[in-house]
């Protein structure tokens, strides 16, 4: 195609409707006709990235290749879509005006006001249009975080009015509202729709498409209704139902044909089938388990799943590559002792320790790895979960009794994780950690060699603390070993422990690059490993 089409996705009614799920289905849906397709995310936050958030904020902060901290919804669109997203997938109000005054200090708009139009705006149009630069997509999904009305999106919303009306047919809007049951009326209710694309309108937006969040199947008469009130043709109303599982989503969109309209509305031939083969096989496989197994996540976000997104989606990828259901058994760090620990892990397979920051809940982590290396349960650490892992063994093997990481004690006698010297140096928190893909060399003959079945990996990072050379020889020769190194550096990222059948730690996180199409091995592995404890 000769130039790149702009899908806006905006939101209505109420947040949470699922704007991530709905854009990378529909994307799915044009990538299995063979176009390229990228989407894009536009968070109306203060905060210039997501990666100074508590998770309890905003859920987990996914990381790019190229070392961007961003929102939960890009992890998404890559499990989806099975090509890496960057940092101009994601786009946040601080880093608009932290570019705009930056600009202006530099002189850049000498001698003019600067002001939320034309130069935010002009910001924000600029962010969106310079994915499809180099000509990669035929399709640019943008989707506005918030819900109309919202004071903190009306820039954005302005910036899509303005790429509407310049772009006419190359682009198009699609509103996700919710159409709610009311039980004792027994009906579904249209008025909160009507009333969200009106705030649309009056904004000078008339949406395209509307895709209506329900419990219940929208009638004919539903949908009819819903097209006049809301000037859109009637097969431009498009039922989004409740789904057991976010992995049906491009199926019922399909059903629904909201590509076809899509590609309808913006005069292209509805011409290639869907290319829908391994997404048919994953999700046949996903709703028929041969297996099932318990596997215990240890952290200290366990009342927010969203914490800990990508972790509890590659575990279903990986569970379909084993034909397992994998049932999560979500253990706060906080709660665990060594007495309480054995019975905690009753039924369990395998216990992955999880990522974090800080004091709170590293006893509890601790006290799980000490059990599990003792009794030859299946181990997977990540990042925190590794350092743990490291610390651990130093306590309880090596015999260094106050060993620690200095993120949580400075003053430990055996700091055995700990910062390298660029890191002593940081001051600011914002974007400053080892953030992205890093190379990692892998050592033959060990259990990450197994997993991965290659001698160099890349894996993306986001930590600021390491394990500490100076230490290597202890913990190689009291039995755990460095298999993965990042040789440039010299720095650790695979700890093992030969002598037990599944103990592996990683600094990196290997959740952020598990697709439906490649599900990520590290998981395969410890899915197959629970399978067999
Ligand atoms: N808090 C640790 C560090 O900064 C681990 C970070 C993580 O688990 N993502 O190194």
């Amino acid at each position: 195609m000769p130039n790149a089409k702009y899908i806006f996705v905006t939101g209505g009614v109420t947040s949470s409707l699922g704007k991530g799920i709905i854009s990378a289905s529909l994307a799915t849906l044009l990538q299995s006709r063979g176009f390229s397709v990228t989407i894009q995310k536009l968070d109306p936050y203060i905060n210039v990235d997501p990666g100074t958030l508590n998770p309890y904020e905003h859920g987990e902060c996914y990381v790019t290749n190229d070392g961007a901290e961003t929102d939960l919804d890009l992890g998404h669109y890559e499990r989806f879509l099975n090509v890496p997203t960057s940092r101009a997938n994601s786009i946040t109000t601080g880093r608009i005006y932290k570019s705009v005054i930056d600009k202006e200090r530099k002189g850049v708009y000498l001698g003019k006001t600067v002001q939320v139009i034309p130069h935010i705006t002009d910001e924000i149009k600029n962010s969106i249009k310079l994915l499809a630069k180099n000509k990669l997509y035929d399709f640019v999904i943008t989707e506005i975080g918030g819900t109309v009305g919202d004071i903190e999106s009306l820039p954005y919303i302005e910036a899509v009015r303005q790429m509407k009306w310049e772009m006419g047919k190359n682009s198009l809007v699609i509103h996700l509202t919710l159409v709610p049951f009311l039980s004792a009326a027994g009906e579904l209710k249209t008025k909160p729709t009507q009333h969200s694309v009106k705030a649309l309108l009056e904004y000078g937006i008339q949406p395209d498409i509307l895709v209506c969040r329900t419990e219940h199947e929208l009638n004919k008469d539903i949908r009819k209704k819903i097209a006049l009130f809301c000037n859109v043709e009637p097969d431009a109303v498009i039922e989004s139902i409740d789904a057991s599982t976010i992995y049906d989503v491009p199926f019922l969109m399909k059903e629904e044909k909201l590509d076809e309209v899509v590609l309808r509305k913006l005069h292209i031939k509805v011409e290639q089938k869907h290319e829908l083969g391994l997404w048919n096989k994953f999700i046949k496989k996903l709703k028929n388990p041969q297996f099932e197994v318990n596997i215990a996540l240890v952290g200290k976000y366990t009342e927010l799943k969203d914490a800990y997104k990508s972790i509890t989606e590659a575990f279903i990828h990986a569970g379909v590559a084993n034909n397992t259901k994998v049932n999560l058994i979500w253990l706060s760090s906080e709660k665990i002792t060594n007495e309480n620990i054995a019975d905690r892990l009753i039924g369990v397979g395998a216990v992955l320790v999880a990522p974090g920051f800080g004091e709170r809940g590293i006893d509890g982590k601790i006290a799980t790895i000490k059990y599990v290396r003792e009794n030859n349960i299946p181990f997977l650490g990540i990042c925190l979960g590794m350092q743990c892992a490291v610390i651990e063994f130093a306590r309880n093997v090596i015999g260094f009794e106050d060993a620690h990481s200095t993120e949580m004690n400075s003053e430990t006698t055996h700091p055995v994780i700990s910062l390298i010297e660029e890191q002593k140096r940081v001051v600011h928190k914002g974007g400053t950690m080892r953030l992205g893909a890093y190379d990692c060399q892998i050592k033959e003959n060990t259990l990450a060699h197994r997993i991965y079945k290659s001698d160099l990996i890349s894996e993306r990072h986001r930590h600021r603390f390491e394990f500490n050379n100076e230490y290597l020889h202890d913990f190689v020769n009291a039995g755990m070993i460095n298999s993965g190194m990042n040789t440039k550096a010299h720095l650790v990222e695979i700890v093992e422990i030969p002598s037990h059948p599944f103990f592996i730690g990683v600094q990196f996180h290997p959740e952020y690059k598990s697709t439906v199409a490649q599900p990520h091995p590290l998981f395969v592995s410890f899915v197959a490993a629970a399978l067999k404890a």
